[in-house]
């Protein structure tokens, strides 16, 4: 279970208050295997995650099937490839990312209204495969405005892999924390 060391009251006022804001925004980012039923509902499941919940009760909200495409498409060497979406899977993996992207940008913006400019990389649950690219910062000292802008970089508006950004991927169990003195 993914450790979001200061997920208290204020930091989800501040996730609340990102999240909203791009919501506001014309286009934001819509997750590309929910259908219009599913993305209708998505914001409000957001909301209620942010403030009073997690990425579990996230995954379980979401993981209605009536909210799901029935299949999404990728591409391997050029060859489009069809698979089936199956809503449990793929719910628990859009709720991870977003609580994950969420909370990062939300811990960012509370250090930014403090005045903090610096924090922690760090990995907050064991993975599988412990290989994501951010790995290698694992306790390292980042800039919070480089955490704070690197939201979304690498797939929106327009996809950048060469960007910055914690999460790192839809897999990514990195965030930051407040450095400690
Ligand atoms: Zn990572």
């Amino acid at each position: 279970m993914m450790n979001f060391e200061e997920l208290d009251p204020t930091t989800r006022k501040w996730i609340l208050d990102e999240f909203n804001a791009e919501q506001s925004q014309t286009p934001h980012f819509e997750p590309t295997e929910l259908n219009p039923i599913g993305l209708a509902a998505f914001p409000d499941l957001m909301r209620q995650a942010i403030q009073h919940d997690n990425i579990a009760s996230l995954a379980a909200s979401l993981s209605n099937s009536s909210y799901w495409k029935p299949t999404r498409t990728y591409y391997r060497k050029g060859k489009p490839i069809t698979q089936n979406i199956d809503p449990t899977t793929s719910a628990q993996r859009l709720a991870h990312s977003e609580f994950t992207t969420w909370y990062t940008r939300g811990m960012a913006r509370k250090l930014k209204e403090e005045g903090i400019t610096q924090c922690q990389v760090y990995r907050a649950d064991s993975a599988v495969q412990p290989n994501c690219e951010c790995t290698s910062l694992e306790g390292n000292t980042v800039s919070v405005d480089e955490i704070y802008n690197g939201h979304r970089a690498k797939y929106f508006p327009t996809p950048n892999q060469g960007a910055f950004s914690i999460p790192s991927s839809p897999f990514c169990h990195h965030t930051i924390r407040r450095l400690t003195v």
